[in-house]
Order: C-alpha cells, then structure tokens, then sequence
C-alpha cells in the first residue's frame, strides 16, 4: 500500500503568523526553528500512522514556501521525502500517481478571504465561481484526476470543515481553533500529534469508502490572491480551460513567477 503525504506549515498546531522570509533577526530564525519542528512532528505521526496501517510505501512532499521545511533527518526511515525548489519539479505533487492508495493532507490552511482563518491565502476560482478550492482541496482535485481518495485532512477548525463539505467521509483532526487571522486555540503539539496519528489510521482503514474527490470536465481555472493575501484580491493569471483541473492548474501555475517546472538544468537558482 503506497500512501502519499501533502503537507503545508500554516495549518500546524502552534502556527499563527505567515512566515517571515525578509527578517534575519534571530528571533525569526529561533521562531522559524521552532515552527518547522512542530511541522515534522505532526508530518511524523502521520507517518508512523500509515506504516501502523499496513503501508509499505510512504512518499512526504514537503510542499511549504521553499520546499525545505521539514527536518528529515528526523523521519521515519522507512518513508521517503520530496523537497527541494517548489515548482521545479513536473508536477506539484509530484510521484503522485494512480498506484498511490490514499492521500493524506497534513498542516493545510484555509483558502484566501475567510473570515476567522490561520494565515488564509490562495483561492482557486473554478467555472466562474461555482466552486471555489483552497490549496487543500486542489490538492484532493488533483489527486481526485488519478483515482486516488483524500482521507485525512489536519488543520484549523475553517479548513478542516471546508474540505470535509468537498469529500464526504474524510477523517480530520482539528488542531487548532482560529480567534483571529493571528490568534489561535492550539492544541498542545503532543496532543495534536495523537489526533494526527488517529485521524491517518482511521482515514486509511475507511480508503475503499472515500470517493476520489473529481471536479467534472471542461475546467475553468482562474488563482485568485494578492500580494499580501489581504483583500481586495485580483486574477493571478488569465483563466485557463482545460479538459481536467491537473492540466489547467499546471498552465496557471506555468505563468506564475516563481514556476519553473521541469527545469533540467541549473539556472542560478540558490537556497535559502
Ligand atoms: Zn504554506
């Protein structure tokens, strides 16, 4: 059994602040420290939750801002971790394909513009506006396209309810209640670790229940956000139609600045 493992940093117990990429204080660095410990705990559990589930085959994409969040020295041995440049690679969940049992969604925040959400950002616009999708629920869109069910998500109370109304039947662990964009009731990280790792066993025992979540073609996709995420948000890229939201998500993210999928050689590109 092969489970993939999406993970993102905003929707981690113990997180409440959009990173801060510019400061070089020390305090940043000792915060920043702090918060990627708390991402490979919980990245962690549910590792530990899937091969207690009887998988032999645990991939991690380490999918948060650089792609380099997570301190893999410290994972199980037995999994294996995607990191590196985000959006250098062909895919955005990359290795994600129709062999993968199950997807299991770890840290994920909530789509740009809720109200009352940890550090909410993205907004992915489908058909004009009859759906709307966050990074998490494209994420299960895509993994939808392969066949492959999402069923564990992990996140704050607007995120976590979001994608469970998407995918009936999907297990969640609620690690956090947002009060503010800022300001959050955690649980303590050890708590939501056991969550985390109850969640991913229930999850994965209930897979053969769970419908890969599909978005019906023709797709019109249009990422929505600005800047600073704050309001008013403006198209990101012009629309893009497409037969299936994998294609049309990689063709907006192929006008995006920051993509440089399926680069083969090296540009110059250095970290951090
Ligand atoms: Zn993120």
């Amino acid at each position: 059994m092969k489970i993939y493992i999406q993970t993102d940093i905003e929707g981690v117990a113990g997180f409440c602040f959009f990173e801060n990429r510019r400061s070089d204080t020390h305090e940043n660095f000792a915060h920043r420290q702090r918060m990627y410990r708390l991402l490979t705990n919980e990245v962690n559990a549910a590792v530990k939750a899937a091969f207690d589930s009887g998988a032999d085959e645990v991939i991690i994409n380490d999918s948060h801002g650089s792609g380099y969040n997570i301190f893999f020295e410290e994972l199980d041995p037995r999994c294996r971790i995607i990191h590196g440049r985000n959006f250098s690679g062909p895919e955005w969940l990359n290795l994600l394909d129709e062999s993968t049992d199950a997807m299991v969604l770890v840290g994920m925040h909530a789509m740009g513009g809720t109200p009352c959400a940890i550090t909410p950002h993205s907004l992915w616009k489908v058909n004009d506006g009859k759906l709307y999708l966050s990074e998490a629920s494209m994420a299960a869109a895509i993994a939808g396209d392969k066949g492959v069910p999402t069923v564990f998500i992990s996140g704050d109370d607007k995120i976590t309810a979001e994608v469970a109304e998407k995918i009936p039947g999907i297990e969640k662990a609620v690690v956090k209640e947002a009060l503010s964009p800022y300001m959050a009731c955690s649980l303590i990280p050890s708590r939501a670790c056991e969550r985390i790792y109850e969640g991913v066993r229930r999850g994965i025992a209930l897979r053969k229940t769970i419908a890969p979540y599909r978005i019906p073609s023709p797709v019109k996709l249009t990422l929505l956000d600005s800047a600073n995420h704050c309001l008013p948000f403006t198209e990101q890229c012009p629309p893009c139609v497409c037969d299936t939201i994998s294609e049309a998500f990689n063709q907006c993210e192929d006008q995006m600045e920051w993509c440089k999928r399926n680069t083969k050689l090296p540009d110059g590109f250095v970290f951090p």
